[in-house]
């Protein structure tokens, strides 16, 4: 039995998913966790230690801290590669899985990644996955990181940025294990012409549903 509902909010990088479960969670007074950090630090933690993030990574995810999580070197393009390396590796990703499941049970929460809903809370109350062209997301992800879209560069930036982030995808989509997709139960919510308080206001809508 939990203590609350759970809320699985899936999706490609950069769609919005982590402004929109961070406002829902606060919305409905529950926990939230983002779940890309479990893979960013163990990803984070091979680096540190000089080993290539496709190589086993398992004893990182075992020994991972709530003070690995917290490290604000997590946001780099660099660490996104490696979370993506690591989080192809089924030990890697079983080693996580009880963190994430004891996270919500004592009061549910807010949880987003890209195999909540299908993964690790297949029973989930309530399913979304939020996505956006890789256009869109690569625009966000640069106005996000300080980017100038006037500067002479910015055009050459945005198109590496894209090609970086449909590569995760990409990735993140055809791995064997627990790869991204949408749960059949999961409500879709298409973010490319939405704003951040639209988004809220969909995703409250099927939460209440
Ligand atoms: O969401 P974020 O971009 O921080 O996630 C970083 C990487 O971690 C993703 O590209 C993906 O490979 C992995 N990830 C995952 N499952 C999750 C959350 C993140 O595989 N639930």
């Amino acid at each position: 039995m939990r203590g609350g509902p759970v809320i699985a909010v899936d999706g490609p990088a950069a769609a919005g998913k982590g402004t929109l479960a961070r406002k829902l969670a606060e919305a409905l007074g529950l926990p939230y966790l983002d779940t890309g950090l479990l893979y960013r630090a163990v990803g984070r933690l091979a680096l540190d230690e000089g080993q290539d993030p496709a190589q086993p990574a398992q004893q990182f995810a075992e020994r991972l801290t709530p003070a690995d999580m917290q490290r604000t070197d997590l946001r780099t393009p660099e660490v996104a590669q490696a979370a993506s390396k690591v989080a192809a590796q089924p030990a890697v990703r079983a080693a996580l899985v009880e963190t994430q499941r004891r996270f919500a049970a004592e009061r549910g929460a807010v949880l987003d990644g890209r195999d909540i809903g299908t993964a690790i809370f297949p029973d989930a109350d309530v399913k979304l996955f939020i996505t956006a062209s890789p256009a869109t997301r690569t625009r966000r992800r640069f106005l996000q990181n300080g980017g100038n879209p006037d500067a002479p560069d910015a055009q050459a930036r945005l198109r590496e940025m894209e090609e970086a982030l449909c590569a995760r995808d990409k990735a993140d989509a055809s791995r064997d294990s627990a790869p991204m997709c949408i749960a059949d139960d999961a409500y879709v919510i298409e973010t490319d012409t939405l704003d951040a308080q639209a988004v809220l206001a969909e995703a409250l809508r099927f939460t209440r549903e």
